[in-house]
Order: structure tokens, then sequence, then C-alpha cells
């Protein structure tokens, strides 16, 4: 019996996944907690997101995205959020951590298909990653 001819495809260039950090001072409060709930009471946080995109490296460039084209996709969403008042932005009533991931996710994958994860943390041993539904 013959053997099916092995189907050639041309190499992939490598798959990277890549990071930016940015931080922002923001105030919230949880209305969902339990009376009592130190979280129920407004307070503030220095918040750290990091994004993640993947893809793979161009071999001209030597990288997969430019670190200031993802800070320029990012900052209309970031200067949302930078000294404000979480609770009051749309969508983000109820701004946990898991909240404020899915947010942002939900702002940046529709212009930024490469985005794969967002990660916030909230406190430096305190957060959450979000890979998309
Ligand atoms: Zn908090």
């Amino acid at each position: 019996m013959p053997v099916a001819p092995l189907i050639s495809k041309p190499p992939l260039e490598p798959p990277v996944e890549i990071y930016k950090d940015f931080t922002f001072e923001a105030a919230h409060l949880l209305p969902n907690v339990p009376a009592g709930h130190k979280c129920g009471r407004l307070h503030g946080h220095s918040f750290l997101v990091r994004l993640y995109i993947a893809g793979e490296v161009d071999p001209h460039t030597g990288w997969f995205m430019d670190f200031s084209e993802l800070k320029q996709i990012f900052k209309p969403i970031y200067d949302r959020l930078d000294h404000y008042y979480l609770n009051d932005i749309p969508g983000l009533e109820n701004p946990t951590s898991e909240n404020l991931a899915i947010w942002i996710w939900d702002q940046l994958k529709p212009g930024l298909g490469a985005l794969s994860k967002v990660e916030i943390r909230e406190t430096c041993t305190s957060g959450c990653i979000y890979r998309g539904d």
C-alpha cells in the first residue's frame, strides 16, 4: 500500500510570550463583601498590570512587538484607571482584581489579538491572572 507523502510546512519562527508592566494608583471598595470586611471600606492600591502578548519573533527585527507599541495601545485604557475611583467606571462597579483583569482584557482584546494574559496585582502578595474565555 502506497504511503501518503508527508506534507511539508514552512518552518515557524520561534514563538514567544512577552510582557510589559504598568503601574497605576486608584481607589476602590468592594460592595459585595460581608459586613465589616476591610475591603468594603474605601481604600487605595498601587496596582500592577502585566500585559502578555504571544506570537512569533520577526526574523529581521528579532522581536515580536515593540514594547512602546504595546504602551501606546494600552494608554487610553490606562488613562481611564490612573488616579480614579474604580467603582465609578462602567463595568467596574465591583472592582475586584478578577473583574479588573477581565475588564482590561475586554477593552484590549478586540484591537490586540495577540493578547494572551492580563495579570493584576493589587498588593505585593495578591493578584489574579486572566487568560480569556
Ligand atoms: Zn482593595
